[in-house]
């Protein structure tokens, strides 16, 4: 077996981030609080019901099970229509909006159990998973009424919000936060398989004061609710974060039916790529190859796809590599030992497993699945450089080339014509390449000797460039701006 013994198997993914009241999972308190939360249904949070009661129902499955887990009343174009009449920009003073998306944020931390459970029976993610995304969420909360509560500029109105299923409380959260940090009206499109969590959401934040028709909540699927939402003249802005080749629908359908210069704000997929120099530490290298590329499944908009190994340490790293994919503990979610939970659906699982079932000469190394649930056995592939890679695969597929000596300056410019720009990770010692290579790359965020996920609220503002996205980068400085409508430019005397 191949040298993992060097790596604990509890810090493959590095140290776990404490969720924002400082429970943690070795409290024995947190942990029957979501055991009580788990049991069976999930209390108090089903059937969702939308802003008028018509539509299909969809039943929500947990995809580590196959159990029910919600009945869904998803919005048909009548809901859709009436949310559109209904929706009123909120015309509080911003210290006063400042203030319910901060007791929001306490009402998150105080329902921490219903969450996690709901982000284990919903999206497969495991605890150290949700104690990340429930954190991200709080932060984006304060965050955004920090930055805006001595604002004096107007709303847009309606803004559409629409966000995907691999961060279904996160992101959820920061698009509408700032939509609503600056007074606007929000229509929330959760993605398809998670309108739980998303319902939870919205009821915690009108609990604490936003008012209902200043937020509605519209579950359905995309070609349905996604484009109704954002092809209606009221609406005056769209937020969205998923897939690149939605983005790009989105935008044809807007720039077809919508005013001209309404803003498309969109965080959208990635081609990320990893160098690991011979100057190195192997051990600190595994761990932030494995985290990137394996933690919540593969299933972050920032996870490494593509790692480029220099030659002359390749054998040794990448037998490294294999022991520690080895050690990684996939199964229920719920289990406090699992890293790596299900991926989605089983849509998503036979997607991934047909693309590295074409590529089955190319697999270097592979480990064990559970045979229930829509698991997927990491596994990492041979490939000359991340112009073989023909689209992203939104799981745990790792993709590894190698170079030698003297040619980071061509895989920095393979990287980049690729045309995605959302992370980057260099592993290296030498300081004046570190400056170097982070100049050169074209992404949004740079990772050195460290992993390249989990960006943090406020300092380190997330956002990608090129096919990735259009920016400003959420939760950073620049991002609630947009959400405003502009400064009227004064007529020429
Ligand atoms: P997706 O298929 O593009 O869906 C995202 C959202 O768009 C969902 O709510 C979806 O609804 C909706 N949608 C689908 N078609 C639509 C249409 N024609 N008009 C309007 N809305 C439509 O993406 P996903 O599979 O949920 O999420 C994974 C992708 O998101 C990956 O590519 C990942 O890289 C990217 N991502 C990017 C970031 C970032 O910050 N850059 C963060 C997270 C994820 P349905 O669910 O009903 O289809």
């Amino acid at each position: 077996k191949a040298p993992a013994s060097l790596l604990a198997p509890a810090d493959l993914f590095g140290p776990r981030r404490k969720a924002s009241k400082g429970f943690d999972l070795s409290d024995a308190r947190v942990i029957e609080t979501i055991e009580v939360a788990c049991e069976g249904v999930i209390p108090d949070a089903a059937p969702i019901t939308v802003s008028a009661a018509t539509g299909t129902a969809l039943t929500v499955t947990n995809p580590a099970t196959g159990a029910a887990v919600a009945q869904v009343i998803e919005a048909d174009a009548a809901t859709v229509a009436r949310a559109l009449d209904d929706a009123r920009v909120w015309d509080a003073p911003a210290a006063e909006r400042a203030a319910v998306l901060r007791r929001a944020a306490d009402l998150y931390e105080e329902t921490f159990g219903q969450i996690f459970a709901t982000l284990a029976a919903e999206a497969g993610k495991s605890w150290g998973d949700a104690v990340g995304e429930l954190r991200e969420a709080c932060d984006f909360l304060r965050y955004y009424a920090a930055e805006g509560e001595s604002s004096a500029a107007a709303p847009r109105g309606i803004i559409a919000a629409i966000s995907p299923w691999n961060f279904p409380l996160a992101i959820f959260t920061g698009q509408i936060s700032a939509a609503l940090m600056a007074g606007n009206a929000v229509l929330a499109k959760p993605a398809e398989a998670t309108p739980l969590i998303a319902a939870i959401a919205v009821r915690l934040l009108h609990a604490a004061g936003v008012p209902a028709a200043a937020l509605q909540l519209l579950p359905g699927p995309g070609a349905v609710v996604g484009t109704a939402i954002t092809s209606d003249p009221r609406v005056k802005g769209v937020v969205f974060t998923g897939s690149t080749a939605t983005a790009q629908r989105i935008a044809a359908v807007m720039a077809d039916t919508l005013e001209p210069g309404t803003p498309l704000i969109a965080e959208t997929g990635g081609l990320n790529a990893m160098i690991v120099d011979s100057t190195a530490l192997p051990e600190q290298a595994v761990r932030d190859i494995v985290a990137s590329a394996f933690r919540s499944a593969g299933q972050r908009c920032s996870a490494l796809r593509c790692l480029y190994v220099q030659e002359d340490i390749a054998p040794h790293l990448l037998a490294m590599v294999k022991g520690a994919m080895d050690e990684l503990k996939l199964g229920d979610p719920r289990a406090l030992v699992t890293d790596v939970g299900p991926v989605i659906d089983a849509r998503a699982q036979a997607g991934i497993l047909d693309y590295v079932a074409a590529r089955e000469g190319a697999v270097l190394h592979r480990t064990a699945a559970p045979a229930e649930g829509t698991f997927v056995a990491p596994v990492m592939l041979k490939v000359s450089g991340i112009a073989d890679l023909e689209r992203e695969v939104f799981g745990p597929v790792l993709h590894v080339a190698t170079f030698r000596a003297g040619e980071i300056g061509a895989v920095i410019e393979a990287v980049n014509a690729r045309g995605y720009g959302l992370t980057f990770g260099l592993h290296s010692r030498i300081d004046a390449r570190v400056q170097e290579v982070a100049e050169a790359i074209r992404v949004g965020n740079t990772y050195v000797n460290r992993n390249q996920i989990g960006a943090v609220v406020g300092s380190q503002p997330f956002g990608g460039e090129g096919l990735s996205g259009t920016g400003p980068k959420a939760g950073g400085p620049l991002y609630l701006a947009r959400f405003f409508a502009p400064e009227p430019v004064a007529a020429p005397n």
